[in-house]
């Protein structure tokens, strides 16, 4: 049994002991390189094979459109270098959003330093996108929108549905950053128009290190890694079977109680947040209340600084963080924060806690009672 209270899900989810399992022949056992042509190869590649099946089924589409890579930031990164280069002949021009996490934002930075036009939409107060907006900025050189499915600091949910039937009719690729949201909420890729869809596998009780990237049949994109033809020519380097096996199963596994888990998610999410409404003064929810993952609950308590909290927490054993993981040792306030209209001030005051499956109602009871006493000593102090 663990000390912590975790309620860091979206930094990482604890990975499942059904998934350690099924990934330990792979490291002593059935360790064959799967490009090998022998028998004891074949176990491995047949094993890639199942994981990839199971990883398609929970999205309805074909096995040979997923791709493993090493996590979310390659596939972003793959998406939208590659996509982008095979079709500069069409154009030079991407769309995103300002609050997209810098696995997309630091790539486009790139994007921008080589050339290329990138115009980053506003969000609401909520964090969603405004639909006319992403209309209005395609231009005929528009090659790919890259918007993010659910966002990482805040949970909110983007219109994908409607962005992908947008990208559709006028001809413009689209790939979703959906590391966030891959496990939490269904998605079932078909009906939403989508040619590239990136997640991770430490985001859904998977191992670190593996993910993969949806490519649609068709859709031009070459390879980033250059090396071996390994994943049909198009992801260089012998693949990691053994986290592949993981993932698959972890993916089989999440999916399995995702609709009980998420009815779950969201009442606790919700009492939890009642109390701390109810119990402590001045205290603000961001991001939607209503396009949200069921795990995200972001708060800003006014006069209170967000990091002298965290500490506070963590003396109490309790893992709460104050932006996104990825920049959690950088001190400038949260970019998304900041987008959807809070001051630099508010930024500093504000903590996400993201719940998980073993996060029981007495982990949420004890975090609010730490937080009445932590912030009532951080505003007398202050
Ligand atoms: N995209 C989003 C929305 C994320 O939250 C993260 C990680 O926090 C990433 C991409 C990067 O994923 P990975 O840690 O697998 O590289």
């Amino acid at each position: 049994m663990s000390p912590y209270i975790y309620l860091d899900h979206a930094a990482t989810t604890p990975m499942k002991k059904e998934v350690m399992e099924e990934m330990l022949p792979y490291f002593t056992e059935q360790y064959a390189n799967p490009s090998a042509i022998y028998e004891f190869a074949v176990k491995s590649k047949d094993a890639m094979d199942t994981a990839r099946k199971n990883i398609a089924a929970t999205l309805g589409v074909k096995p040979q459109e997923i791709y493993f890579t090493s996590g979310g930031t390659e596939s972003d990164n793959w998406a939208i270098l590659k996509t982008a280069e095979a079709l500069k002949t069409k154009g030079n021009h991407i769309i995103t959003s300002k609050i997209e996490h810098h696995a997309v934002l630091h790539t486009l930075g790139y994007m921008e330093s080589i050339g290329y036009e990138v115009t980053y939409l506003d969000v609401d107060k909520q964090g969603r996108i405004n639909l006319k907006e992403l209309e209005d900025a395609i231009r005929k050189e528009t090659i790919l929108i890259t918007i993010m499915t659910a966002n990482n600091e805040i949970g909110t949910i983007q219109p994908i549905r409607q962005i992908g039937r947008i990208a559709k009719e006028r001809g413009v690729l689209f790939h979703t950053d959906g590391v966030q949201a891959y496990g939490h909420i269904p998605i079932f890729l078909p009906e939403y128009s989508v040619d590239l869809f990136s997640a991770s596998g430490h985001k859904f009780y998977g191992p670190k290190g593996i993910g993969f990237l949806y490519v649609k049949e068709n859709t031009p994109i070459s390879s980033l890694l250059k090396g071996g033809g390994q994943e049909r020519k198009l992801r260089a380097g012998t693949e990691n079977v053994a986290s592949i096996v993981g993932m698959g199963k972890a993916a089989k596994l999440v999916h399995q109680r995702l609709g009980y888990e998420r009815m779950r998610e969201t009442n606790l999410r919700n009492y939890f947040m009642n109390r701390i409404l109810r119990e402590i003064n001045d205290v603000k929810i961001n991001g939607s209340l209503k396009n949200r993952l069921c795990n995200n609950i972001n708060l800003t308590f006014s006069g209170v600084e967000g990091e002298a909290l965290l500490i506070m927490l963590d003396s109490e054993d309790i893992c709460v963080a104050t932006g996104s993981a990825c920049n959690s040792k950088e001190s400038t306030p949260s970019h998304v924060l900041l987008a959807i209209g809070l001051s630099e001030e508010e930024a500093y005051s504000t903590i996400r806690i993201t719940i998980g499956e073993t996060t029981q109602k007495k982990d949420l009871d004890q975090t609010v009672e730490a937080l009445k006493l932590s912030v009532a000593n951080l505003r007398k102090k202050s």
